[in-house]
């Protein structure tokens, strides 16, 4: 599902790479945590699996599609594949959560009709039913954040990325979206979850991928993060 082979990553002419031929093999439905120091290159990972950035070696293939092959015009479509959160959870600041929501479908040409019965269903997920009319404002961090996630997986990823999705929140509302994202997890989406909070890789009981210095210093099973 997402194929990492010995990709390397330097940002213009920098003399350290911020990854250094990293390998990684994640499956289908899998959860995995990425840890490691800030500067340990785990926001680069990300941004290659998205194609924000392009690795300057090595071979990267998602959900069958090998990145060298991947055309401008394809970047919608791998896009709908990969679902993304960010800590700063990126809402639109004068939209209900509702729109905030239905604009991940009114962009890809949904019509109103399937609109309005998608997105109760997606906010059902996220446990934010009753709160649709609602500006970003009106809500918690971690509402604003369910919110944000009920937009990245609104279209189906089969993945989803989620960049610090707890940083900015109290340790509530933290696990509020971390149970959301096991939620979705469990209904089969691959999830890949960055974080620096001690306690939720301790308690996830996932498998841990930590970087250092752009390399996997370790990768580690679930069985292995018994507490
Ligand atoms: P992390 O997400 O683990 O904090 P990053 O992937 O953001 O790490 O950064 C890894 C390394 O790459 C750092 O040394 C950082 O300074 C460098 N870096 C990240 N983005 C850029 C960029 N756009 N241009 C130049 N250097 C960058």
């Amino acid at each position: 599902m997402i194929l990492l082979d010995r990709v390397t990553k330097a940002y213009g002419r920098s003399a350290t790479p911020a990854l250094d031929r990293i390998s990684l093999h994640v499956e289908p439905k899998e959860f995995v945590i990425v840890v490691g120091q800030s500067g340990a290159g785990k926001s680069t990972l990300l941004k290659l699996l998205t194609r924000e950035e392009r690795p300057s070696a090595g071979k990267i293939i998602v959900g069958g599609i090998d990145y060298d092959k991947l055309k401008d015009k394809d970047i919608p479509l791998l896009r709908r594949k990969i679902g993304v959160v960010f800590q700063d959870f990126k809402l639109l600041p004068n939209r209900t959560v509702f729109e905030n929501v239905a604009f991940a479908l009114e962009v890809v040409g949904m019509g109103n009709r399937e609109i309005r019965h998608t997105v109760p269903k997606v906010l059902d997920i996220v446990n934010l039913r009753g709160k649709e009319k609602r500006m970003p404002l009106e809500l918690s961090g971690g509402e604003r954040q369910r919110v944000a996630i009920a937009r990245a997986i609104v279209r189906q990823p089969k993945i989803l990325i989620a960049d610090e999705p707890t940083g900015n929140l109290d340790p509530k509302h933290a696990w509020d979206v971390i149970s959301v994202l096991e939620k979705i997890n469990r209904y089969g989406t691959t999830v890949l979850l960055t974080t620096h909070n001690q306690d939720i890789v301790n308690k996830l009981k996932r498998r841990v991928v930590t970087i250092e210095h752009g390399q996997i210093a370790s990768d580690r099973a679930r069985a292995a993060y018994k507490v």
